[in-house]
């Protein structure tokens, strides 16, 4: 089944902008920009693309590591935040293979800006929850970040279900209340009191 909503997996991210700045037109401390960021990402994990609904304890990423001094200057620069989950964020730490670079990767080892490039050319997800590595450095990144660990698995693959049954649900009901409205059904009441009730509950669950 295929649906013409947003993507599931990896949307294409647009930085809003609009970050407040001081008068003298630096930019305040980073923790300042936390909503900004996580508006900016769709309040994902750019690298998991875990939701801030389905993990806890999202944090702010300096995408180039504030701990370089090279990248110092870029410590409160919102284009440098990318919203990530404590996990991927532990585990990249101050990992920048691409060093003495101006890119993001080496060729095989280093990680993708989310807002430069589309993920989704980068990485793939199965219909059992499982990623794979499309092109490089893709590899790198699930390596390093544990990408492919069961508790992220089933997340993908409860997300991707819940996905296409709420379109298969949405498909169905119609088809029901055209039954209802044109009297072609005698019982289809309890059908769409149940399907009401999936719906409540899934929104609960929102
Ligand atoms: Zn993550």
């Amino acid at each position: 089944m295929t649906t013409n909503g947003p993507r599931t997996f990896f949307p294409i991210l647009v930085r809003q902008g609009g970050y407040p700045r001081k008068e003298d037109g630096s930019y305040y401390g980073y923790p300042r920009y936390r909503d900004h960021i996580a508006a900016d990402c769709l309040h994902r994990c750019v690298y998991c693309d875990a939701t801030d609904e389905e993990v806890d304890a999202m944090q702010i990423d300096h995408f180039r590591p504030e701990s370089f001094p090279e990248f110092e200057a870029l410590i409160n620069v919102p284009q440098n935040l990318h919203y990530a989950c404590s996990r991927c964020n532990r585990w990249k730490w101050d990992h920048w293979p691409a060093r003495g670079t101006p890119h993001t990767h080496n060729g095989t080892d280093g990680f993708v800006d989310p807002f430069e490039v589309d993920r989704s050319a980068y990485f793939a997800i199965g219909p059992d929850g499982q990623i794979e590595a499309l092109q490089q450095p893709a590899a790198y990144i699930i390596g390093l970040l544990h990408l492919k660990r069961e508790f992220l698995r089933k997340l993908r693959e409860k997300r991707t279900l819940l996905v296409e049954l709420g379109a298969r649900r949405a498909a169905l009901k119609a088809e029901l209340q055209a039954d209802v409205d044109a009297g072609r059904r005698s019982d289809p009441k309890i059908i769409l009191e149940f399907i009401e009730r999936w719906e409540r509950i899934d929104a609960l669950l929102k």
